[in-house]
């Protein structure tokens, strides 16, 4: 018998991977299939994606594995991996996450497939732990202002470089980096400043300082090296000089160091890593941005506020959202889009465990480790080189720094090797006397000697400066003082969970966002020690896993892509936007074409878009777009042509943000490069190419891929995300370098962004396959054009494609309803609370329309769920067409419901209860409540609240 026969039995009996992570069976797509007219899946295929550009042969990816055999994969794969106990520091430091917040925060679902709190009615859990980390952050670094993340410590400092530009009086052109700085945080800030025509200066702030010669300068705190410097006196001159000041501060050492607010400083950065997330090669981490009060409408990133809802009741929203990048477009001066949500809700959470108390305990548990550590040194005769520190040193080893690392690297231990004649230890929160003998016995491994050492070593005074010993409280909202036992913890944490919809429990139907699955399987290797417990500046020996991990996953998204080289460095999409245009800005220069500096961005682009474009220095002219929503080649083709040789690019999004395939993508890269220009094509909607068309094989020149749409990896609140690029062979060359070793180019802190979240993407990848992958598109293809279909004779569908046809996702427009009741799309948007629903995206691209995409990941039944809520929701406005009831009357209007309202002794609307709170459709088991009325937008931003409010604000109405 024919083996492959014999062995059929033996096939896995489970459904392949690719029918788990598809919503509907093979009857449900029949239906739809009937539904939308189309007689095939390939024939709707053959409708929607223009023939042009259509891949005809597979992407080269394989078969799908089946779960078990993947996660063996990747077992063996992360075995490769060598932990060792890493003390190299530099803003990477070994962290006790705590199990309790591990398990039900970092591993649930509830809180990582949520998406960012742009409804805030359905986001008040998250914003309640976003605005419990501002608090601490603010706090902390003795500052009025924080901001709800940023990506990493060095894209922060970057943000606060930008920042002092705009906020200084000072006209110099340079800004001072000292040069006890992290250097991975100077190779970010280089890559910044060079576009913008800012001047680098690093020096010794207390000895190289020429306060005029610049707008504004970021001090280390504690420096890389471990010394403590006081920064008052640099910071007087620059302030004398009119000039802003950034300090990169620990917000570990900040618990018993003085904050950087108090010493002047006008603004603070930094990593919360070591607040409970581990090291994961890089990231995910949540950076901080704290300012004075006097900067807080000038701070990038989002900033969630407390405003209050239509009962008066204190609700928290995001606060001061036209000064982000979709509103501000070119004029933003941050492109920051996703952030780090999920790992900032962890950090916050790691210091409600532990209070102030507890925290300012762990810090000095660390300093006397260190203490003890230098001690031992000096004992030893080893000369420590730094005088006052908190938690790192500098050591001299007279040449010997090879020998130190080996016997280090033999023992489980990595040091930081600053040169031959000195090397770096940072000690954490996991040390042990242990590991401090170990340290020891690297310089002297006489054991005898070391014993004699130990026993004569008297207890070491503190080493922190006394100058800076910290006075100013800290963490005493009783947020801060309230969840210390487990229990309170985990009921804390449920708490906050249960007010908010995720996709856990909820289609989000949201444009442009790809909330899809993020299966269980894909998110187990996050927390595997293999992955997690790697510092990014590790010897490569030690990541042999990730090298092939790293190699596997660009393997596969040039695959999947058809481009020749991909940098898996930007730890969001918009990073990849920016480092995509540095390479082309790079490429144009090496040409000697350094003049071309017009971006071309049509009217519908997504606003970080032209924000980055601007953070290159490029001049950003807008496109029209058609009647059709498709770019208007006319007018492009004048905008080429009064560019001439300085057209540097278009950006386009493909398929559009109108959801459509625009034929004419062929001709608009043709016409682009015809007169010397780079096509920068925005993968955000790759869901839509994945196994139809490569981007890379049509005429792009260079794409991001936002990993968390796409490529499984979940939204998490609001991040962490990765957005890779992937570029033809002649960019290739100005991909990001290494940024601790000044590579050109980098944009983050660390070689591979937030790598410990790339096993996510690689095992989705690796379960789907190259039919698997191809399925997925075309459901998801399939599902937006069946919503399209269904809701087309109650909302008219905006843009089509030629064949009448939406791709992935479809914009239905709301204005005539507007023009014609008064009713709004929020009111829209918030009457789907009612039933359930996450709204789609609301007014982007277009203003007054909604954008769903419902992906592959929904069945027939919950897309039928959602277009009945639709059209229930039509029926109530079709009663104010009529005269039954005013817009104001309405139950739209009043959106959403909550127990209070049901609970209120004083209904007197035009409707009754129950339509009201439950309206059809809804099954009172499973109703959803959300914890907040509508909230007031205008009242949170006319009255700046970004930090937790008293106690006393939240005493209940007497309903
Ligand atoms: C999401 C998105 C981006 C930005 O990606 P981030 O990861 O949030 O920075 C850019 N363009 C489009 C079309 C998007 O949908």
């Amino acid at each position: 018998m024919h083996s492959s026969t014999l062995w059929r039995t033996a096939r896995p009996a489970a459904e392949s991977f690719c029918a788990r992570h598809v919503g509907p069976r093979d009857g449900e797509v029949a239906a739809m299939l009937e539904a939308v007219g189309a007689p095939s899946l390939d024939a709707l295929m053959e409708q929607t994606v223009p023939a042009a550009i259509r891949l005809r042969g597979a992407m080269g990816l394989g078969e799908g594995l089946t779960e078990p055999a993947v996660l063996a994969r990747l077992r063996a794969i992360a075995g490769r991996n060598r932990v060792m106990t890493s003390l190299i520091g530099q803003g990477y430091y070994g962290t006790v996450l705590p199990g309790v917040i591990q398990r039900n925060v970092l591993e649930n679902p509830a809180w990582y497939t949520a998406y960012t709190p742009y409804q805030p009615e359905i986001s008040q859990g998250r914003l309640e732990a976003l605005l419990n980390f501002q608090t601490m952050v603010a706090d902390l670094t003795g500052l009025d202002v924080a901001n709800a993340s940023l990506l990493d410590e060095a894209t922060a400092a970057a943000e606060a470089m930008a920042l002092a530009r705009r906020v200084a009086r000072s006209k110099a052109d340079g800004f001072f980096v000292d040069a006890d700085c992290h250097p991975q945080t100077l190779a970010v800030l280089r890559t910044r400043a060079e576009p913008m025509g800012w001047r680098i200066i690093v020096g010794d702030p207390d000895r190289d300082l020429d306060a005029e010669a610049v707008f504004g300068a970021l001090l280390q705190y504690p420096g890389s090296s471990g010394q403590v410097r006081d920064p008052r006196g640099a910071i007087a001159r620059l302030h004398a000089a009119q000039a802003v000041v950034a300090m990169a501060a620990d917000p570990l050492a900040l618990t018993v160091l003085e904050a950087p607010g108090v010493l002047g400083a006008d603004i603070a950065v930094g990593s919360m890593q070591r607040y409970g997330m581990p090291m994961g090669a890089g990231g995910p981490h949540a950076a901080y941005m704290a300012v004075r009060d006097a900067y807080k409408r000038n701070i990038p990133g989002r900033l969630v506020g407390v405003s209050v809802d239509s009962r008066g009741q204190p609700a928290y929203r995001l606060a001061l959202q036209t000064r982000e990048q979709h509103i501000r477009r070119e004029k933003a001066t941050s492109n920051i889009c996703t952030a780090q949500v999920l790992p900032a809700v962890i950090s916050a959470m790691y210091a409600l465990y532990h209070g102030p108390d507890g925290l300012a305990d762990i810090a000095r548990r660390v300093h006397g480790l260190t203490a003890i550590l230098a001690a031992g040194l000096r004992a030893l005769s080893v000369r420590v080189v730094t005088e006052y520190f908190f938690d790192t040193i500098t050591v001299a080893t007279s040449g010997a720094s090879g020998l130190v690392r080996a016997r280090a690297e033999e023992a489980g231990l990595n040091l930081r090797i600053v040169d031959a004649d000195h090397v770096g230890i940072s000690l954490d929160e996991t040390t042990t006397p242990e590991i401090v003998r170990a340290v020891w016995r690297c310089f002297c491994p006489d054991a005898r000697r070391l014993e004699e050492m130990e026993r004569a070593l008297p207890e070491p005074g503190g080493a922190l400066p006394p100058g800076l010993l910290r006075a100013s409280p800290f963490m005493t909202h009783p947020v801060f003082h309230a969840h210390r036992s487990e229990t309170d913890m985990l009921r804390y944490l449920r708490r906050l969970a249960d007010r908010d919809l995720a996709l856990d429990r909820t289609m989000i139907p949201l444009g442009s966002c790809t909330m899809k699955l993020n299966a269980t399987v894909e998110m187990m290797p996050v927390t595997w020690p293999e992955f997690c417990d790697i510092h990014p500046y590790a010897p490569s020996a030690q990541m042999e896993g990730y090298a092939v991990l790293f190699d596997e996953l660009e393997r596969m998204l040039k695959a999947v892509s058809g481009y020749d080289a991909v940098s898996l460095q930007p730890n969001s999409g918009a990073q990849g936007e920016y480092a995509g245009l540095l390479a082309i800005r790079a490429y144009h220069r090496a040409r000697g074409e350094g003049g071309r500096d017009i971006c071309l961005i049509p009217a519908s682009a997504h606003g970080t878009n032209p924000a980055s474009a601007q953070m290159v220095g490029m001049r950003v002219v807008v496109v029209a777009c058609d009647a059709q929503g498709n770019v208007d080649i006319g007018d492009l083709k004048a905008r080429i042509a009064q560019s001439g040789d300085r057209l540097a690019a278009i950006m386009i999004t493909y398929p559009s943000t109108h959801g459509v395939f625009e034929e004419s993508v062929v001709e608009i890269c043709d016409l682009v490069h015809a007169a010397g220009g780079q096509v920068y094509l925005d993968g955000a909607n790759m869901n839509a190419q994945v196994g139809l068309s490569r981007p890379g094989a049509f005429g792009a020149d260079v794409s991001h891929f936002n990993l968390h749409k796409t490529f499984c990896i979940p939204h998490g609140g609001g991040g962490p995300g990765m957005g890779p690029i992937g570029v033809g062979a002649h960019l290739a060359p100005f991909l990001p370098g290494v940024p601790q070793e000044g590579g050109a180019n980098a944009v983050s802190a660390a070689p591979y962004g937030s790598a410990a979240v790339l096993p996510i993407s690689w095992t989705y990848m690796m379960l789907m396959g190259d039919a698997g992958l191809r399925r997925a598109t075309e459901i998801a293809i399939l599902n937006s054009n069946y919503v399209a279909s269904r809701l087309s004779g109650h909302y008219p569908v905006l843009y089509r494609g030629t064949n009448g046809r939406v791709a992935h996702e479809c914009i239905i427009d709301l204005r005539p309803i507007k023009d014609a009741t008064g009713i709004t799309v929020d009111d829209v948007a918030k009457r789907l609370i009612d039933h359930g629903f996450h709204a789609p995206t609301v007014s982007f691209p277009v203003a007054g329309t909604f954008m769903i995409e419902p992906t592959e990941s929904e069945n027939k039944a919950e897309l039928d769920r959602f277009c009945d809520a639709m059209i229930a929701i039509r029926a109530e406005i079709a009663d104010i067409e009529a005269g039954v009831l005013s817009a104001e009357e309405s139950p739209l209007r009043h959106a959403p419901h909550t127990v209070r309202d049901l609970a209120d002794p004083a209904w007197e609307r035009a409707y009754d209860r129950r339509r009201g709170c439950l309206p059809s459709g809804v099954a009172a088991a499973d109703k959803y409540w959300p914890p907040v009325n509508r909230l007031d937008n205008a009242y949170g931003d006319r009255n700046l609240v970004c930090a937790c409010p008293d106690m006393a604000s939240y005493q209940e109405d007497a309903v």
